[in-house]
């Protein structure tokens, strides 16, 4: 039995949710899943209900799981307020709390979506790499940070800052992942200006030794980005800091068509993971039933194969997927003028519908 907490969060959160939910309920119905479900607030709307947007009941519910399901957070509705109560400080916050440092974010290209790219079908047509990004520290964490003034005008600051140690162990996760797949690790920093990169590279090089098999490689993040619309499937792992890997993983995800199509995984050293689709709460289409519920429905899938140990069902869910897509069924995001284009809630039944006819 595993326990997992559902954390819908803000706009389209809850409309993507439910249909992962439809999912697990499913699998845990007819293919004995056992997957117990709690169910918590974070984000904007546990901001309103209780003032803060990672309340602590939120965290001590996570001690008790074993993986979290997140939909996405924020929202116009929340902007004016002070920066600690908004609802990106819940996201932040339970990352940091949990300490959810390794965030792997696969860019898979389905063969029956190559037309859904802004790219020629042969440039990405088979792409699958993955981005492994930092996300615990970094710029986005790194002090002191403000907006002060000083002669007569305003100065805003952050600090890029990495430990060792913290570049260490994301090193380490990039290289096993890589190892399960083609064996090539590509750095991504700015070594030629910022000497947090050059402390980056070192130790990467360093982490390299401890797997021969694996081919490191280093990219400074400009040609990365470029690279990545050039020719991307030249790379295999790409491992970079919170604010790269914040950017170059969007890049990625619009190769395959749809941000709306891409789960992600975030890790801690005990195997605990938060699953969540790449996208944000996208509050211009929330409740018009119009969201791409897939990178929610393949955030699930993600669980079962790196937190719950069951790569069974993780296929089943990723098979069921590809069939629905195969019928020419899309979303408004992924659709080409000859697809069927079908809502939210219906996309989350075709998923059903089709384990059911997969059994
Ligand atoms: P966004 O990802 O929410 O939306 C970007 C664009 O992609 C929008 O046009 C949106 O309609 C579309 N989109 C996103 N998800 C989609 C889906 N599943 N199906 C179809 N279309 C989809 O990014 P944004 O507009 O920059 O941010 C909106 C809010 O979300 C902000 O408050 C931001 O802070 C927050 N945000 C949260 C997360 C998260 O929870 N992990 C990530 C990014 C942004």
């Amino acid at each position: 039995m595993s326990k997992v907490l559902i954390l819908p969060g803000d706009g389209i959160g809850k409309e993507i949710v439910n249909q992962a939910l439809k999912v697990i309920n499913y699998l845990n119905q007819y293919q004995a899943l056992e997957m117990e479900l709690v169910h918590g607030l974070i984000g904007g709307s546990a901001y309103d209900k209780t003032g803060n947007p990672l309340p602590d009941k939120t965290i001590d519910d996570a001690k008790q799981c074993d993986s979290i399901l997140l939909g996405a957070v924020g929202g116009y509705k929340w902007e004016s307020l002070a920066r600690e109560l908004r609802p990106e400080k819940g996201l932040l916050g339970i990352r940091s709390q949990m300490d959810l440092f390794a965030n792997i974010r696969p860019a898979i290209l389905y063969s029956t979506l190559a037309d859904s790219s802004t790219l020629k079908k042969e440039i990405v047509a088979g792409l699958d790499i993955i981005i492994v990004r930092e996300l615990v520290a970094g710029i986005y964490f790194g002090k002191p940070r403000g907006i002060k003034q000083d002669n007569n005008q305003r100065y805003g600051f952050n600090t890029a800052t990495y430990s060792e140690s913290e570049i260490r162990r994301i090193g380490h996760s990039a290289f096993k992942i890589a190892r399960l797949r083609n064996k090539n690790v590509c750095s991504v920093d700015k070594a030629n200006v910022l000497e947090v990169c050059e402390l980056w590279r070192e130790v990467m090089t360093e982490v390299a030794k401890d797997y021969p098999d694996v081919k490191l490689s280093h990219m400074y993040v400009d040609n990365a980005a470029m690279q990545l619309v050039r020719q991307p499937k030249q790379f295999d792992v790409i491992v970079t800091s919170n604010l790269f890997g914040d950017i170059l993983s969007d890049c990625a995800a619009m190769l395959t068509g749809s941000i709306g199509m891409l789960p992600s995984a975030s890790i801690n050293e005990d195997g605990f993971g938060m699953y969540e689709p790449i996208h944000g709460a996208a509050p211009d289409i929330a409740g018009k039933d119009i969201a791409n519920p897939l990178a929610t429905i393949l955030s699930v899938a993600m669980m079962l194969r790196y937190s719950l140990n069951n790569s069974l069902l993780a296929d089943k869910i990723e098979k069921a997927v590809e069939d629905v897509l195969e019928q020419g069924y899309r979303t408004k995001d992924i659709a080409t003028s000859k697809d069927k284009i079908i809502g939210t809630n219906e996309m989350g039944d075709l998923v059903v519908e089709s384990l059911k006819s997969n059994q």
